[in-house]
């Protein structure tokens, strides 16, 4: 059978335009990768800062957008929302400049069918409609974030320290867990949230998550939109090539992982942005090394605030842990959440980790740093049920009594059987016939028909 995007009539080009931080770059990949499979060629045009790898996807154009991200990232150090909203009102410009260069290179008879752009790189939209293409976003958090995101536009601060459950939600997220970002400030946030929501010149949004797991959201940015919405997660199960890593990976650790009872491990990592207080990381190794049980623990370069890895903590301390544990730099996640020997993941709960662990029936400690991993936290723990929330500042007694309760007791064991269930479900959604293969397919039916 012919594949789509090389249809009837000419080949079809797709433009992606990805957020440049880890957790957004691999989705947009995966995507590209599913795209590609269909038979689209696929263009990524992307910021100087945190560059995908193009070697691992000889098949893609990519494209660096002809801006220098250096000076705003000097000034916004570590300020990412400040940072994201410049970048919208700077790289319009040069991304139209980018379509030059692609209509340069490409074959006469190709059509460029659509612009599909992160969340964040709202200008793409502005960008696709001079060019009168049509253009689609892509949130990479869930769609529960995504109407509390919302919310956040309306409240006070006080509300935000509220236990209270927030009415508007079909889930029982409290005013606390709303996904406030501070990693800059609130009045920028602002601005980038209604940047975010604005959809006025796009065609359809698409979600790296599953219908049954967030229905009843989804349904609601249903009943509330003017376009179509496809859930077609967890991308990373349906996609072929692998994204790339900004770090690399450490494998060692699946030797390591080899030697180990099924279930016994606990792995812990914060994914690629969030950074611990040095006090919080000390209670956090002794509340490890008290509850005995076997540690994958990715400790991040600069995660520690103020150190370059792990010589802060104390070497006794560092003997207790390793004693029964493993560290690295960096890991290859999915391989180590499918490992046998992986029995609980301590998280941040950014979104790509929550459907990398459901993915593989694996239950989660909770450790929310900011912005939507409070959403995703909560749901993990009372929609879900599959998770145990840690919040506020670490104590060791607490963590080693978390730990036990996800490792050993059997409450741990109900949340892994529920987890289980879980990984069954995202496996029956991404088969013929399931919600996420129906949703790619109506995708790849929209974008033919620009
Ligand atoms: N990741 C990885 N190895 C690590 C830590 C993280 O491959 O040691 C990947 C992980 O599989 C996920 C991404 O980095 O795909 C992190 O994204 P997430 O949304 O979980 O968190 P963020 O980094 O955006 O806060």
């Amino acid at each position: 059978m012919e594949k789509s995007g090389q249809g009837c009539c000419s080949p079809r080009r797709v433009v992606l335009v990805p957020a440049p931080f880890q957790g957004h770059l691999n989705p947009m990949l995966y995507l590209g990768s599913i795209l590609h499979s269909k038979g689209f060629s696929i263009t990524v045009a992307y910021i100087n800062f945190n560059s995908p790898d193009p070697s691992n996807h000889p098949d893609f154009q990519f494209l660096q957008i002809p801006f220098d991200p250096s000076e705003l990232l000097q000034i916004y150090r570590g300020e990412y929302i400040t940072f994201m909203l410049m970048l919208s009102e700077y790289c319009e410009s040069p991304l139209l400049e980018c379509f030059s260069q692609i209509k340069e290179k490409r074959d006469d008879s190709e059509k460029i069918s659509c612009i599909i752009h992160d969340e964040f790189m709202s200008f793409s939209s502005a960008a696709a409609t001079r060019l009168k293409l049509p253009s689609i976003i892509f949130r990479t958090s869930c769609s529960t974030t995504f109407i509390s995101r919302h919310c956040l536009l309306h409240l006070t601060i006080e509300d935000l320290d509220s236990e209270e459950l927030v009415p508007e939600l079909p889930y029982p997220i409290r005013f606390k867990d709303l996904p406030l970002n501070t990693l800059g400030t609130l009045e920028n946030f602002l601005k980038l949230v209604v940047n975010i929501e604005n959809t006025r010149n796009s065609s359809a949004v698409i979600f790296n998550t599953m219908e049954f797991l967030e229905e009843s959201s989804l349904a609601k940015i249903r009943r509330e939109s003017h376009f179509p919405i496809f859930p077609i997660g967890p991308m990373h199960k349906i996609a072929s090539a692998s994204a790339g890593n900004l770090l690399e990976e450490d494998r060692s650790c699946l030797l390591w992982l080899n030697k180990q009872a099924d279930n016994s491990v606990l792995y812990v990592s914060m994914g690629s942005v969030a950074s611990m207080e040095e006090k919080d990381v000390t209670e956090m190794a002794w509340g490890l090394a008290n509850s005995k049980q076997p540690v994958l623990w990715v400790v991040r370069p600069g995660s520690i605030k103020g150190y370059e890895w792990i010589e802060s903590l104390p070497v006794g301390l560092m003997e207790a842990v390793r004693e029964r544990g493993y560290f690295v730099k960096w890991a290859p996640q999915k391989e180590v959440l499918a490992h046998p020997a992986v029995g609980g993941f301590w998280s941040h709960c950014g979104w790509n980790s929550i459907v990398e662990s459901l993915s593989e029936g694996v239950p989660m400690i909770c450790q929310p740093c900011f912005g939507d991993q409070k959403v995703n936290a909560r749901c993990l723990s009372h929609v879900w049920k599959v998770g145990l929330e840690l919040r506020g500042n670490l104590e060791r007694g607490e963590v080693e009594k978390t730990v036990k309760r996800l490792m050993v007791k059997d409450e741990g064991e109900e949340m892994r059987k529920r987890a289980m269930d879980l990984k069954r479900k995202v496996e029956i959604s991404i088969r013929e016939g399931g919600s996420s293969y129906s949703s790619m397919n109506e995708l790849v039916g929209l974008i033919m028909s620009f």
